[in-house]
């Protein structure tokens, strides 16, 4: 064998070896946090599901400051926006309806800005329940503030059982994202919330409602951000894979954004 003949086949060995493990490399996912009691929070449920759908769950501490948000965007592949309080309606020219419930103003800046400069750096998102919210009017879409006086025939959107139950039904758009992930059959999802989305952002669409006619999933045109009002990770860090295919997409996405760096 001629020595440049070797070199070249090492070369290429090596050159593989590089190109498959980075191929492999798991995209990283970064998921917002809150703080209580002095302590920077996250569910739980979150991080297994990233870990479950094959992505290296991080969790992004609060911060108002613009280029600690930049710098964190920085490390991360892909987003998730977590649930919890209801958000501010002056970010939507509303003032507040008396059955507003906890807003909480740093939580609320932080997640605007990281999901308007996560989205500007075509970073994918994926919003649950505050996050789909949030989502929604972080890029020019309204709330309903609270259901039981906002909707005529409301159905029960605050379950009593675990969030690894399904307790009412949606409706899924045939041809969305939402009905290549989960089907467009009806299904039972989880439900904890007493906002939702009113009128959905420029560029965004509807994608699931439930019977009372709440909005239950949105996605952008360009389907890089998606957002669901109900919990999959409840499902999901349960051991129940039916809404695997929701992180297994972001991941998905994450990857491509990854490989585009
Ligand atoms: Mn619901």
């Amino acid at each position: 064998m001629k020595k440049t003949f070797k070199i070249s086949l090492l070369l290429a060995v090596v050159l593989s070896f590089c190109i498959s493990s980075y191929a492999q490399k798991k995209p990283v996912i970064g998921i917002s946090t809150y703080v209580e009691g002095g302590s920077a929070r996250v569910n739980s449920t979150y991080i297994k599901s990233v870990r479950n759908a094959g992505g290296i769950p991080v969790c992004i501490p609060l911060t108002t400051n613009e280029k600690e948000i930049d710098e964190y965007l920085e490390l991360v592949d892909g987003i998730i926006m977590t649930g919890g309080e209801d958000i501010s309606p002056l970010y939507y020219n509303e003032d507040p309806s008396p059955f507003l419930g906890e807003v909480v103003p740093d939580r609320d800046a932080f997640d605007i800005m990281l999901i308007q400069r996560a989205v500007a750096k075509k970073i994918p998102l994926l919003g649950i329940c505050r996050g789909e919210q949030l989502l929604n009017v972080a890029m020019g879409g309204t709330l309903i503030q609270d259901i039981p006086s906002q909707v005529e025939g409301f159905i029960q959107h605050k379950q009593k059982a675990p969030s690894s139950f399904g307790s009412h039904m949606i409706i899924i758009e045939s041809g969305s994202l939402m009905a290549k992930l989960l089907g467009d059959q009806p299904m039972a999802v989880n439900s904890f919330h007493h906002q939702a989305v009113k009128d959905v952002a420029p560029g965004y669409s509807v994608t699931a409602a439930s019977k009372d006619g709440v909005v239950e999933a949105i996605e952008s045109k360009d389907g890089l951000s998606f957002g669901t009002q109900f919990h999959p990770e409840g499902f999901v860090s349960a051991g129940n894979k039916t809404f695997l295919p929701i992180f297994q997409h972001l991941v998905k996405l994450a990857s491509e954004y990854a490989a585009k760096k």
